[in-house]
């Protein structure tokens, strides 16, 4: 969960109905205390007051106002672990959630988690959302995301608000996607409210490759706090982590590995530019270089044909992924040398294909970034299917922790 940064502010005037800058503050300041919490521990009003440094009935009036607005629950504390009276201690409501959603070349997604991240379900079906024009996909997806949301509601999840991961460049401020090139998304502006109606905290749009890095730092080791986290689908995308949070640069579009060059004499890429790394580690790339005939098939098949191609020893197919796994050194070296970045986390067909990819991908570092990133430092996503839409909803849920009052009791 996120830290709340805010340092304790002076309780509250207290003025019925108000709802000024410290209470807004104070708010986050509570929820986010109990937010941290470790799984399984409750802690008491007097025990967030400690915590917290404000008064205990302050506490209590915003904790009143948490309870109303359904985020968080009471509960009968357990008999061990807490010291004094017995209390009453206070939790994230695991009846309320958020829905993380995805959209990528060949799929749409949809799952829920509850507040604390734990997955109630997702659902991902292939759909093949090249160059078609978003309102179809936006439609499918709509349907899909209402599915989900009802099948949550019949488990006990009501869905609060959602997040919407793209592969491609977003300004999440306008609901559009700048580029998504491999959808053929130039410029497009999201109908997020007809996507999910009525949902209290709406849906935020995210890049994919970001939200899957979001959900590694969320899911994977608890000690991994900077990272690269690429994002293996028929674009490459890359999420940067540096001590716990996501670096996203001054406009948002940072982290785009999968356009890094790696062969200036190469061919054109989605972007517009020569010899990206998409071009030669793509999914696309690798099926085309491995002799995988990739066309109108789904894309699992032609993973499944590629690996077995790999496990029989086909020349071509380990050519075409030690390929791959060369200029992925090649891009990583580049980006380790400029964030000082030392750990590399292979995610969605990178992690299928590690086992053949490592030895070039390793051989790669090793000759143009030596010392810098150690093959131990090479690990696989913990997150293996639905990064992008866990990483999303996580998101959504951290930043109503740090504004819980955007949710009206
Ligand atoms: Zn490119």
């Amino acid at each position: 969960m996120a830290n709340t940064a805010a340092a304790p502010a002076p309780p509250d005037a207290g003025v019925p109905g108000s709802m000024g800058d410290v209470r807004r503050s104070n708010l986050a300041l509570v929820l986010g205390r109990i937010a941290q919490a470790p799984a399984g521990s409750h802690l008491t009003r007097a025990q967030v007051a400690g915590a917290t440094g404000l008064t205990k009935a302050s506490v209590s009036s915003i904790v009143l106002d948490l309870l109303g607005t359904g985020i968080l629950r009471e509960m009968g504390l357990n008999s061990h672990g807490e010291r004094g009276r017995p209390g009453v201690g206070l939790e994230l409501n695991p009846a309320r959630g958020v829905i993380g959603m995805e959209i990528n070349v060949d799929y749409i997604a949809a799952g829920v988690t509850d507040l604390s991240g734990a997955v109630v379900l997702q659902e991902i079906r292939e759909r093949d959302n090249r160059e078609s024009e978003s309102a179809p996909v936006m439609a499918a997806l709509a349907d899909l995301a209402a599915e989900v949301r009802k099948t949550a509601l019949e488990r006990g999840v009501e869905v609060l608000g959602g997040g919407l991961a793209v592969p491609g460049l977003v300004d999440a401020g306008n609901a559009t996607v700048i580029a998504a090139p491999n959808l053929g998304w130039l410029d497009v502006e999201l109908d997020l409210d007809r996507l999910l109606p009525n949902l209290p905290l709406g849906v935020t749009l995210f890049n994919e490759a970001n939200a899957a890095a979001l959900a590694e730092l969320a899911r994977g080791p608890a000690d991994r706090r900077d990272f690269l986290f690429l994002s293996g689908e028929v674009g490459v995308g890359g999420g940067l982590v540096i001590r716990s949070e996501l670096f996203t640069g001054p406009e948002g579009h940072a982290g785009e590995v999968g356009h890094i060059v790696v062969d200036p004499q190469g061919i054109l890429c989605s972007c517009g530019g020569t010899g990206c790394l998409e071009t030669i580690a793509g999914q696309d790339a690798i099926f085309a270089a491995a002799g995988i005939d990739a066309k109108g098939q789904p894309r699992s098949e032609s993973m499944s044909a590629l690996v077995a191609a790999l496990a029989e020893g086909k020349p071509e197919a380990l050519r075409a992924v030690e390929g791959a796994g060369r200029s992925l050194g090649v891009a990583v070296a580049s980006t380790a040398r400029v964030v000082n970045i030392q750990a590399v986390v292979l995610g969605g067909h990178f992690a299928v294909l590690e086992r053949w990819l490592r030895p070039s991908l390793s051989e790669s570092l090793a000759k143009y970034a030596p010392g810098k990133v150690f093959p131990d430092h090479i690990t696989i996503a913990a997150v293996e299917e639905g990064g992008a839409l866990l990483g999303a909803a996580g998101s959504v849920v951290r930043s109503l922790v740090e504004a819980p009052h955007r949710l009206q009791p």
